[in-house]
C-alpha cells in the first residue's frame, strides 16, 4: 500500500523478544495514526477522526496475549483513567504519568505479535478500528458536545448498527435501519479489502 503514509511503526524487537510482561508506550505509532488517517493532509485522511485533531492519544505495545473462547483480542481502546478506588485510580494514574508524562483522553493497546506479522492492510484496519471508538459525545439533536474549555467532549463509542440478519432480510435496511451501512458495503472499500479474524477488546467484536 504505497498511500500509507511512511513505513508504519513496527512494535521493538526487546518486546516480542521478552519472557516477562511489557507494555510499552508507542509515541511513534500515535504519530503515524496522526500523519496517516487525522490531520488536514493525511494520506488516508478520513473525516469521521476529525475531532482527535484535539485529543490527547496514548498508545501502547504489548507482549501479553489477551482473549477468550479461542478468539484473540489485538487491539483496545479506553478513557486514560478508569473509574475505580481511589489507591487503585492513583497507581494506574502514576503508570500512566510514566509511560506518557500526563493522562491521555484515550489510551489504545496493541498486540504487539500480531502487528509484527500482519500486512499494512490489516494493521491501517485494526488502527482505525480503534480511532472509531475514540468518540466524541452527542447532544439530543445529534450536534458533537463541546467541554465549557472548548474541547470535545471525548467518550468512548460503540457501533454505528446492532441488528440481526433475518431483520434486514424481512424488513429491509430502512427498517432497520442500516441503510448507511449496506451503502457504504454496495460502494466497497475505499482502503482496502481486509478481513481480520481476531478481536477488539473494547466490543469484542471481530475487527474487520
Ligand atoms: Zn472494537
Amino acid at each position: 500500500m504505497a498511500f500509507v503514509h511512511k513505513q508504519r511503526p513496527l512494535p521493538p524487537a526487546e518486546l516480542l523478544e521478552a519472557n516477562e510482561i511489557k507494555f510499552l508506550a508507542a509515541g511513534e505509532l500515535v504519530q503515524w495514526a496522526l500523519a496517516t488517517f487525522i490531520v488536514e493532509e493525511a494520506s488516508l485522511r478520513n473525516d469521521d477522526h476529525s475531532h482527535l485533531n484535539q485529543a490527547n492519544i496514548g498508545a501502547l505495545w504489548t507482549n501479553v496475549p489477551n482473549g477468550r473462547s479461542g478468539r484473540s483480542i489485538i487491539g483496545q481502546a479506553e478513557r486514560g483513567l478508569p473509574p475505580a478506588g481511589k489507591w487503585l485510580r492513583a497507581r494506574i494514574e502514576r503508570q500512566i504519568l510514566d509511560w506518557f508524562g500526563d493522562v491521555p483522553d484515550f489510551i489504545l493497546t496493541f498486540d504487539a505479535h500480531y502487528a509484527s506479522q500482519c500486512s499494512d492492510a490489516e494493521f491501517c484496519a485494526l488502527v482505525e478500528h480503534e480511532l472509531y471508538h475514540c468518540g466524541q459525545e452527542r447532544d439530543m439533536f445529534g450536534q458533537p458536545k463541546f467541554r465549557r474549555s472548548g474541547l470535545p467532549a471525548f467518550t468512548i463509542r460503540g457501533h454505528d448498527v446492532e441488528e440481526f440478519v433475518g431483520v434486514v432480510r424481512r424488513y429491509g435496511a430502512d427498517a432497520a435501519g442500516v441503510r448507511a451501512l449496506i451503502d457504504a458495503a454496495n460502494k466497497g472499500p475505499e482502503v482496502a479489502n481486509v478481513h481480520i479474524a481476531q478481536a477488539c477488546g473494547t466490543c469484542r467484536l471481530r475487527v474487520a
